[in-house]
């Protein structure tokens, strides 16, 4: 008698909603630098520890008792400081109330904002090089992404001396489909900085469109050289059609916290607040109560720019003697490096592939450019995140050395 086995329950095929997408570039990078014992400047993240009054003021958030939901859009001490600041810094006004949401995050912030605002068919113009997540949302939203791509100058030896907003080709690619225009200052990957003239400029290209801004500022803190971070919510006009996001992970040193806000108008919050409400519901209390203690000292924040910028210069001095090319690096925690001089062998690899075998042969972790771009792209630069302690940069630059 033959006994028959029962079938192994299946699990029912579906399509994906995102079949050209992968675990994300930074996600797989931090494995194998973990697995090859890499110096891991690849994903953006500090190697060193908060400020322990921050976890202090957190600690003693959960000992007195704020450990059951918040409020959905956030815990209103919060929500005040953090219009307080925006106030300080940047001369915009939001109300509290009805004005700024917390978020898990930017990327959550940033996903719900495509969420509450783009419907099937419309246009979503991305400036590339991109942070990874906006395409993805942009998609599961059913909106088409429009990416122009940032110009980048060269020197006559095709040295990337800086780059610039593709003005022409953001104007050509705006029409009445177009809903949202996502810019993101200090730029991620590049450090670029948007000047105040951009922000003019870009409310004149707006003009008497319908044309909503997301203005990813999450890097805010870190400008250097003596320029400024200029918020789309210091320019009343972009103001008034924007969405402006930040994190406090950044800000802070904490990005395993996953806490950040969106500041917009009344009308556009509380669109991203219905979408909110139903994705997150609210975000973890003690720590937006420990957060709002904190970030009500500016002399936590205002001396970022310094710090990394110490860093910065560290990095690059001892990048300058090894065989990659320096890129400019005027803000955001990163630099970007060509390595096309690095020899015949080396270069010929793409940039994914190159980034493989710095993590593997030479035990330094660095993220591809090309994984910032919706199409296949190699221009044989990729990005170093500098947020880490003087001794590991100097590991990292020892072994840079040696390629
Ligand atoms: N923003 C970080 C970076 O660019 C990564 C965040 C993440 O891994 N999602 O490296």
């Amino acid at each position: 008698m033959t006994l028959l086995r029962p079938a192994a329950p299946l699990t029912p095929p579906f399509p994906s909603r995102l079949p050209a997408v992968g675990t994300t570039i930074f996600t797989v990078t931090s494995a194998l630098a973990a697995e090859h014992q890499a110096v891991n400047l690849g994903q953006g993240f500090p190697d060193f520890q908060c400020d322990p009054a921050l976890i202090n003021a957190v600690n003693q958030a959960m000992v007195s008792g704020h450990n059951q939901y918040p409020p959905m859009p956030g815990v209103l001490e919060l929500r005040k400081t953090i219009a307080n600041k925006i106030e300080q810094l940047y001369g915009k006004s939001y109300d509290p109330a009805s004005e700024i949401t917390i978020t898990a995050g930017a990327t959550q912030a940033v996903f719900t904002v495509i969420m509450s605002c783009v419907s099937p068919g419309d246009e979503v113009i991305v400036i590339e090089p991109a942070f990874d997540c906006y395409l993805p949302a942009i998609t599961l939203a059913g909106g088409k992404a429009i990416s122009v791509s940032l110009d980048v100058q060269r020197d006559s030896l095709g040295v990337v001396e800086g780059y610039a907003i593709p003005w022409a080709e953001l104007a050509n690619a705006i029409n009445p489909k177009t809903r949202l225009l996502l810019i993101n200052s200090p730029h991620n990957p590049t450090g670029m900085v948007w000047q105040r003239s951009d922000l003019d400029r870009l409310a004149d290209l707006l003009g008497e469109t319908n044309v909503l801004v997301c203005s990813d500022e999450v890097y805010e803190h870190m400008v250097f050289d003596g320029q400024h971070h200029h918020s789309a919510s210091s320019h009343p006009a972009l103001a008034a059609r924007s969405f402006v996001v930040s994190s406090f992970g950044k800000a802070f040193h904490v990005t395993g916290w996953k806490i950040g806000y969106v500041a917009a108008p009344a009308a556009l919050s509380a669109e991203f607040r219905k979408v909110h409400q139903f994705n997150v519901f609210s975000v973890n209390a003690p720590m937006q109560v420990g957060i709002a203690h904190y970030l009500s000292d500016p002399a936590h924040y205002l001396g970022l720019s310094a710090f990394y910028q110490r860093k910065r210069d560290f990095f690059r001095k001892g990048l300058a003697s090894t065989r990659f090319k320096l890129l400019p690096a005027p803000g955001s925690y990163f630099q970007c490096a060509d390595y096309s001089a690095l020899g015949i062998t080396q270069s010929a690899l793409s940039e994914a592939e190159f980034c493989r075998w710095l993590t593997c042969e030479v035990g330094v972790a660095a993220i591809p450019v090309s994984a910032f771009y919706g199409a296949e792209t190699d221009s044989k630069v990729i990005r170093f995140c500098f947020a880490k302690e003087e001794k590991t940069l100097e590991t990292a630059l020892s072994r840079l050395s040696a390629v």
